[in-house]
């Protein structure tokens, strides 16, 4: 297992500090309270100084008058914030020269300056006593910056990695390095020689809350780590209702107060980022993140609606087309079953018709008839009139025997010129009257083909299942009633036989 120790030792020869930033350390550490020093360090850069000036007069300290001079900034904001500005500039300053490869080092600033900004805001909301709060948000993630230049591939594949997995980004680090950033920080600001109170609250700034003497501070670095995060990062929804939800647990702020906060950190930064010369980038005023956000969510929300109503309409005709499906089936199964020239039922189906109605007859010994019928010299109206004619005088006679038999008895063309009906629930009797009904009605006709009167009579062969003699099978009784058909043509047509 390799040691933090180990790895920086063998990657990276650790950044030193700015030798302005040493001098300001060990002029504090040497007299706290004395300003002298510390000044002399500052004015000797002349453009440290002005930038210390500019930030003494910005809406971070807010002052009423302008500030003109270091000693009155010293005066107005005590000489250990006037070290910790100093010292700010001076290190974002240094780092802007590291060679950075695909390190996206202006995000890296502008997310670090941002969350200085709101670990400072935050910590006046909540009255936390901590002078130091700037600097240690300022260099809480200073770690990830020197693992990263220590060893860039390990390190991007790291970032890639958590696009995917989301694991947090100390976990990720621990399984790839064995140890975090926060360990990093730690050992890079200690070994400069920063003040304890900034370098434990660092080293804290990922753990849970704790009694720890810097837990408190930790946790407004991890706070305003996020606030940033919603400026500069992705996934500003989420953020803004888990940076809620701990602010008014934590803290007991309200709603208000929270977004008001979120909004004065970004006000503060977009000048904070100016004085550090950091490029703001598209920092937007919360409002818009979260109108964008929202617009983003109502997108989604639309898109979803969209879907419901394509999958609706994907169903509507999906159902249709059974339906269309369903009746093309029956029309085809209908023409299977229907004779083409009379749309009566073929030969085929009657016969099936024909079983099926014997089957039914016998189990529940009912009756059952059956009729055969033979348009008589039907040779002649083809002969006299042409085969048109002889086509329309079927037509005729199908339509006005499916007019002359009842709803449940089933006309059929058996051949040519035959017909053959099923009589359901019809014994011998029945089957008498009813062909010589439907004899006698066609022969009633008046068939007029183009002009001409075509005089037509059948033939009624009969016979009857109706348990008075023997049950017949469904040839048997075909067999009967074309015996007794031919009987009734030998006979002398136009007439029942039986
Ligand atoms: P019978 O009284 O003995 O039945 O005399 P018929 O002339 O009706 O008997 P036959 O069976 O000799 O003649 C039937 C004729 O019916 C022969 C055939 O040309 C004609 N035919 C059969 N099918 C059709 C058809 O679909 N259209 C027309 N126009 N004629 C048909
Ligand atoms: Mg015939
Ligand atoms: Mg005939």
């Amino acid at each position: 297992m390799t040691t933090m120790q180990d790895f920086l030792d063998e990657n990276i020869k650790l950044p030193s500090p700015p030798a302005v930033a040493l001098k300001i350390l060990e002029a504090v550490r040497q007299d706290e309270s004395s300003f002298d020093d510390l000044a002399q360090i500052i004015m000797a850069d002349p453009a440290l100084t002005a930038r210390i000036l500019k930030i003494a007069n910005s809406s971070l300290f807010g002052f009423p008058n302008p500030v003109e001079s270091l000693s009155q900034a010293t005066a107005l904001i005590g000489t250990n914030a006037l070290k910790n500005i100093a010292l700010s500039f001076v290190i974002v300053q240094d780092f802007q020269d590291v060679p950075q490869g695909n390190f996206d080092l202006n995000l890296f600033w502008r997310r670090s300056i941002t969350a200085a900004v709101a670990a400072d805001t935050l910590s006046n909301y909540v009255n936390l006593k901590d002078r130091d709060i700037f600097v240690s948000a300022l260099l809480q993630d200073i770690g990830v910056l020197i693992m990263y230049l220590a060893d860039p591939v390990a390190y991007s594949s790291l970032q890639d990695e958590r696009r995917v997995n989301h694991k947090s980004i100390c976990e990720a680090e621990r399984l790839k390095f064995d140890f975090d950033h926060t360990e990093v920080s730690h050992h890079l600001l200690t070994t400069w020689g920063l003040p304890e109170s900034i370098c434990q609250t660092i080293r804290l700034h990922h753990s849970e809350a704790g009694n720890e003497k810097y837990s408190e501070s930790a946790m407004i670095l991890q706070l305003a780590d996020k606030i940033s995060a919603l400026y500069h990062g992705t996934n500003s929804n989420s953020l803004s209702i888990e940076i809620h939800q701990k602010l008014e647990k934590l803290y007991n702020l309200t709603a208000e107060q929270v977004d008001e906060l979120i909004d004065i950190v970004g006000d503060k930064s977009h000048e904070l980022l100016e004085l550090f010369q950091i490029d703001p980038g598209d920092i937007k005023p919360f409002s818009t993140i979260m109108q964008e956000a929202n617009e983003e969510l109502s997108r989604l929300n639309f898109s979803y609606a969209q879907i419901v109503l394509e999958l609706k309409q994907a169903k509507q005709s999906s159902e249709q087309l059974a339906i269309e499906l369903k009746l093309a089936n029956e029309t085809l199964r209908e023409l299977a079953f229907r004779d083409g020239l009379t749309g009566l039922y073929n030969h085929r189906y009657f016969q099936e018709i024909l079983e099926a109605e014997v089957e039914r007859s016998e189990r529940h010994r009912h009756p059952v008839s059956l009729v055969l019928i033979d348009i008589d010299f039907f040779k002649k109206v083809n002969d006299n009139y042409g085969h048109p004619a002889g086509d329309y005088v079927l037509k005729e006679v199908a339509d006005m025997l499916t007019k002359l038999v009842r709803r449940i008895d089933i006309v059929a063309r058996y051949g040519g010129e035959e017909f053959g009906i099923i009589l359901p629930e019809t014994a011998l009797t029945g089957g008498k009257i009813l062909s010589q009904r439907i004899r006698r009605g066609i022969e009633q006709m008046n068939i007029v083909y183009e002009g001409q009167s075509i005089p037509v009579t059948i033939s009624c062969g009969l016979a009857s299942n109706d348990f008075a003699d023997n049950m017949m099978t469904r040839s048997e009784l075909i067999k009967r009633s074309d015996h007794a058909l031919y009987q009734a043509k030998k006979n002398g047509r136009n007439m029942v036989e039986f």
